[in-house]
């Protein structure tokens, strides 16, 4: 057996044994975060677990249509005895929803995770949604329609409708599989990335009206002042980044949210073959090579020079391989 069949089956073996299981994720959930939480949580639910989903930030509004939306809360209620953690690429994006403890099992998508956990299972594939559909029937766990519903929302959003660059046969035959469970691809794709809230949309607009641009890269920031004029009570920046990213004259977008504690939320998104995920790494963040994101220290004038600065560099050096750009 290869250590990648042993982690799969130590999984299975953990989850079967486990009564009271803790799913956790990363703060500001997208919907890859919310899918597989749900997803997983959902089927092991119908396997008679208790489970706890415990999101940090709660639950965006854009996926309370979702089976178990209404279940997730903040912080752990109870005592567990295994936790997960879906998403997630290291363990302070948890928001701290594990305290002290190491987590079981981590279950993640992102080429940057750092395997924080007891037992780490760590595929490249287009969404973590689509790892945790793949591998249910290796878990004895079974494929019922409300968790295909958040698996392939998992899906739709992370690959933005099926249409990033790290979609392939594979990705679309196992959304095929969710499909075929009956999840409805046409309304799920309405609810997660095209229906919108005033105040989002009013967000855009004032996301917009700053948009900036110099040579091949655009930006723009969000500030918490227009939060409060939006009237916008989310924690993210309501993807206005999809926006940015369909500017035909730009190689990469950055969007720059101001957050709690002197701490600007930063969103990467390049381009193919450019590869942004090391130069967000280096920032103490993580993601994919088309789209990355780090939390920075500063306030957004200081934090927006110095990643520009660093998004310039990077871009000048055009697509020499990420490993040689770490020292911005
Ligand atoms: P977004 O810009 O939409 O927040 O995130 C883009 C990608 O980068 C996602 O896959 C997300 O998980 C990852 N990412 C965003 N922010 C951070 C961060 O602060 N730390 C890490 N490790 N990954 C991040
Ligand atoms: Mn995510």
């Amino acid at each position: 057996m290869t250590s990648k069949n042993n982690t799969i089956d130590t999984i299975r073996q953990l989850l079967h044994n486990a009564n009271n299981i803790l799913l956790t994720s990363h703060i500001r959930p997208d919907g890859d975060a919310v899918g597989s939480l749900l997803g997983l949580g959902l089927a092991l639910m119908a396997v008679g677990k208790d489970v706890q989903f415990v999101l940090t930030d709660g639950l965006p509004s854009t996926f309370k249509h979702l089976s178990g939306a209404d279940q997730v809360i903040t912080a752990a209620k109870e005592d567990f005895d295994l936790s997960v953690v879906v998403d997630c690429s290291d363990l302070e994006r948890t928001g701290g929803s594990l305290g002290e403890n190491q987590p079981d099992i981590n279950i993640d998508h992102h080429i940057t995770n750092l395997k924080f956990a007891r037992h780490n299972l760590v595929e490249a594939k287009a969404a973590t949604a689509s790892i945790i559909t793949n591998h249910l029937k290796d878990w004895d766990l079974p494929l019922t329609l409300p968790a295909a519903e958040a698996l392939l929302t998992g899906m739709i959003t992370d690959t933005i409708g099926f249409r990033t660059s790290n979609v392939t046969g594979e990705t679309l035959r196992i959304a095929s599989v969710l499909v075929d469970h009956g999840a409805n691809i046409s309304e799920l794709y309405d609810q997660a990335l095209v229906t919108r809230s005033y105040a989002e949309t009013k967000l855009w607009g004032l996301g917009l009206s700053r948009l900036e641009r110099d040579g091949r890269i655009v930006w723009t920031s969000l500030n918490n002042e227009d939060k409060k004029l939006a009237k916008f009570h989310g924690k993210g920046s309501a993807d206005i980044i999809n926006l940015l990213t369909s500017i035909d004259d730009a190689d990469i977008a950055v969007v720059f949210l101001e957050s709690d504690n002197h701490h600007i939320k930063v969103s990467w998104r390049a381009k193919p073959p450019l590869d942004i995920s090391k130069l967000a790494l280096s920032f103490g963040g993580g993601g994919h090579a088309a789209a990355a994101g780090a939390d920075v220290n500063g306030t957004m004038e200081e934090v927006t020079a110095h990643i520009l600065k660093a998004t310039r560099a990077y871009l000048k050096n055009g697509i020499l391989p990420a490993n040689q750009i770490s020292g911005l």
